[in-house]
């Protein structure tokens, strides 16, 4: 336990450093958590532990899987396909998620970047990593969280998401929410939090606070991208990200 609670310190030390009473409960909170989340992904999966897994050509055709995965996968299958906005001439692929579905935290960006658009999966490049950091500094990997965007094809040259656009993409987000159930969701910058809260206010002004989606406590921080270009914001989101604790 030791040499994980070392491991785990080196690696806060790359984003902020974070007490060491408090990093020893996220420890111990993280591996329980894992335990958890690896459970309720198998119950979702409708997989029952110790039971050998089905023979796959008696299992339940794609189409039939009414598990919360097999909805998920339905859904992804027409955003891969999906043509109802201008977006789908000049991506690669759609992206969808990665994370788990059994989070409790949902965490909603803005749209893909080029390396999300090659790879189809959300937060793969550098804002990713960071991302990726700022959730280990509050104890949290990936499998402890659901990733997507309101957006599920990249605009071109990285361009704001136009309104259509967001139009179209919309009912996507709202049926992943309504199937992942989180407890709380964090929206990464202004189009992310504008959108799915349904305002036009200011990033500044919603940073930090509480607002609710359909009942689900929503948090909106600064875009890491953001961060990228002004490190100095960092302790702000820092702030932000402890309301999660
Ligand atoms: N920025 C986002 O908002 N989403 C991604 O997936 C990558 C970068």
């Amino acid at each position: 336990m030791n040499d994980i609670i070392s491991l785990f310190c080196e690696r806060q030390k790359i984003w902020l450093k974070i007490p060491p009473a408090i990093l020893k409960r996220k420890v111990l909170m993280m591996v329980e958590k894992s335990i958890k989340r690896r459970l309720e992904l198998e119950k979702l999966m409708g997989i029952e532990s110790f039971i050998p897994a089905p023979d796959p050509d008696r299992a339940e055709p794609a189409e039939k899987d009414s598990t919360v995965g097999g909805k998920l996968a339905r859904i992804k299958d027409e955003v891969m396909s999906c043509t109802k906005c201008k977006l789908h001439t000049t991506r690669i692929q759609g992206v969808f998620s990665r994370g788990c579905p059994c989070a409790e935290l949902m965490i909603i960006g803005e749209a893909p970047g080029a390396d999300e658009d090659k790879e189809g999966k959300p937060f793969v490049g550098r804002a990713g990593k960071l991302l990726d950091k700022m959730l280990l500094a509050i104890g949290l990997d990936e499998n402890d969280v659901y990733i997507t965007n309101i957006i599920k094809s990249r605009p071109p040259q990285n361009r704001d998401p136009q309104s259509d656009e967001i139009r179209a993409c919309r009912p996507y987000l709202e049926r992943q929410i309504e199937l992942i159930k989180p407890n709380k969701i964090v929206t990464l910058g202004l189009p992310a939090s504008n959108t799915l809260l349904e305002n036009s206010m200011p990033m500044g002004d919603m940073r930090g606070r509480w607002f609710s989606y359909k009942g689900i406590h929503v948090l909106p921080i600064y875009h890491p991208a953001y961060l990228l270009r002004s490190p100095g914001k960092k302790t702000i989101v820092w702030e932000d990200l402890k309301k999660l604790l």
